[in-house]
């Protein structure tokens, strides 16, 4: 598709452009002024210190706000805690199809500053990369849906969807806050056809592109406990009912149960995909896995657990054992012991049944098995097979060249709770080395960092998405 190339400034200067002669497809914005701006406000939300806890989330929506309305973007707050504000503001759309949204979170995890060679809320640039908390997860998206808003605004691209963004409060951990008081109180104001969020990347190995991983669906993380209880006494005597010995074995079950593999639409198609692009060993493991032959089947498994265990934890509901909690004198054996297991459902699992499952593995009566919360995220996922999809499928080879992978996440992102509300959501972000997470630059780390180039590139790729989905046809 050819561009035509015009100048921001003219196009703003002119000021009447929305007519109907105004095809989005050549409405062309200013890059140079487009990644000059990206940086300023990518910079200033970094430096925003968001930490949750506690959050104070309303720092970035007041920024937020105050760029928005400066555009004539009309902006709303809603805030269960005034501190805690989520924002959202909409251009509208002609009505012809249904509204696109997009969503950032505005809060990061803490940091140890002890532990920071650059400071967590500094956005130093060096060598190429911005360093900061929040540079990958999810300051990134953040401003590229901002960046989003304010090019749409300033061309006036003529839209068939209302596009509406989303700056959410406490996505990490503290969703109450965020993404689940916005869909209990204000869904109306959020409700769209399709969403556009965190939960997906472009993955590049030494500097090359590799693949893109879009974001479909999630398993469902959800914590288990197991209590062996009986009686207290002088270790000196050795009792069967020892609740330590029994703890042990019951996790030591857990950890080896291997529950039925399933497949559903995104990983049959990721696998599908992820062979032939893989190198050799595991592109024949990955032949192995779609051959549905058992004893293939299962070799493609032991490979997948000691060679790719992301791969292995997408083809089942998975059982990690995390924190355990007895005792605390050599010579008492204590009246309790306690184990916390991380499960991560399949999205159609059903719960109660992945629990009389996790009974029958244990299969000790004097071990309780349970729920630490009574419920979870909610289900639900998005299709491959739809105009979103698509559009990222193209965006996608027109930006980096390369494969789109459906993916399902093993982590959770609070598109969960827009999915279950039928909203289609997609998880995309920009392009990230993969030798940078074993390095500790990853989301999270405390050397969390981007590629400047990559960022801008991001928000190029963003760019074509959002016009093949909204603007008018
Ligand atoms: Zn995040």
């Amino acid at each position: 598709m050819r561009r035509l190339v015009i100048p921001a400034a003219a196009l703003v200067s002119l000021g009447t452009w929305g007519g109907g002669a105004a095809q989005a497809q050549s409405l062309a914005p200013d890059w140079s002024r487009i990644e000059a701006e990206t940086l300023e406000h990518y910079q200033a939300l970094v430096r925003l210190d968001t930490s949750n806890p506690p959050g104070n989330e309303t720092r970035a929506a007041n920024y937020l706000r105050d760029v928005l309305e400066r555009e004539g973007i009309a902006v709303e707050m809603f805030a269960l805690d005034p501190e805690r504000a989520n924002l959202v503001a909409r251009l509208p759309g002609s009505g012809a199809r249904r509204p696109l949204l997009l969503m950032g979170h505005t809060d990061v995890v803490t940091v140890d500053p002890t532990r920071w060679t650059h400071p967590p809320f500094g956005a130093v640039r060096e060598g190429g990369y911005v360093y900061g908390r929040g540079t990958l997860d999810d300051k990134d998206n953040l401003t590229a849906s901002l960046m989003m808003m304010l090019t749409l605004k300033r061309l006036g691209v003529p839209l068939d969807r209302e596009v509406i963004f989303l700056a959410e409060a406490g996505e990490e951990g503290t969703t109450r806050w965020g993404i689940d008081f916005m869909v209990a109180e204000h869904f109306d104001r959020i409700d769209a056809e399709f969403c556009l969020a965190e939960g997906g990347s472009v993955t590049r190995e030494s500097s090359a592109v590799r693949y893109a991983s879009i974001g479909t669906l999630e398993k469902i993380p959800r914590a288990v406990e197991l209590i062996a209880r009986g009686p207290a006494g002088h270790a000196s005597v050795p009792l069967l009912t020892n609740p330590v010995a029994r703890l042990s074995i019951a996790v030591g079950a857990v950890a080896q149960w291997q529950p039925p593999i399933r497949l559903n639409e995104t990983t049959t198609e990721f696998f599908r995909r992820v062979g032939p692009i893989s190198p050799p060993n595991d592109a024949r493991s990955v032949a192995d896995l779609l051959s549905g032959q058992p004893a293939r089947v299962d070799a493609a498994i032991r490979y997948f657990q000691e060679n790719v265990p992301g791969w292995a934890a997408i083809l089942r509901t998975s059982a990690s054992p995390t924190i355990l909690q007895a005792g605390t004198r050599t010579n008492v054996i204590p009246s309790e012991a306690r184990a916390t297991i991380d499960v991560r459902l399949l999205p159609d699992d059903d719960p109660e049944e992945v629990l009389r499952q996790i009974r029958e593995v244990v299969n000790d009566p004097a071990v309780e098995v349970r729920f630490v919360n009574p419920t979870g995220r909610p289900p639900g996922g998005s299709a491959i097979d739809t105009e979103a999809f698509r559009a990222i499928e193209r965006a996608v080879s027109r930006h980096y060249q390369t494969v789109t992978l459906p993916s399902m996440g093993t982590g959770a992102t609070d598109m969960a709770q827009l999915r279950a509300q039928r909203v289609q959501c997609y998880g995309i972000g920009p392009a990230i080395d993969r030798e940078d997470g074993p390095l500790g630059f990853g989301s999270h780390s405390d050397q969390e960092r981007i590629l400047e180039s990559e960022l801008h590139r991001f928000v190029r790729f963003y760019w074509d998405i959002v016009n093949d989905l909204a603007a008018r046809r």
